[in-house]
């Protein structure tokens, strides 16, 4: 398949892997909207969100555990952070593989633009 993200998990495509599981991995954006952005990325290829299943309930669950887990490890998890799914084309997704942005280190903006 030709996927960007599916070439990064099976090591295709080098990145910046910053977490590996047998259900996801994290690695840096390669260009990074805040001092922390990385990408949580299930190794199931799921095109958008709504794509998601019944049965990858626990998949995403998971993905927000390892996403506060790095956070508490950077430090990050009481200042705050961010997550976000882009879905589709009014969000601005590009990967059509979902993933999960991590964001922190400075002051986020609210509503985003
Ligand atoms: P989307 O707009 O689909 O939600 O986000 C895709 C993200 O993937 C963007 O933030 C973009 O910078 C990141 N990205 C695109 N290509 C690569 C790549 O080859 N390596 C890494 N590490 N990130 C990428
Ligand atoms: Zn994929």
């Amino acid at each position: 398949m030709d996927c960007l993200f599916c070439k990064i998990i099976n090591k295709t495509i080098k990145s910046d892997i910053i977490h590996d599981d047998k259900e996801c991995i994290a690695f840096n954006d390669i260009n990074p909207q805040a001092p922390v952005h990385f990408l949580i990325v299930p190794k199931k290829h799921i095109p958008t969100v709504l794509d998601i299943k019944e049965e990858d309930k626990k998949l995403i669950g998971h993905m927000v555990s390892v996403a506060n887990k790095i956070c508490r490890d950077r430090k990050i998890d009481l200042r705050g952070f961010r997550l976000v799914f882009n879905c589709n084309p009014d969000s601005g997704q590009v990967i059509y593989h979902i993933h999960m942005h991590v964001l922190g280190g400075r002051k986020m903006n609210w509503p985003p633009g």
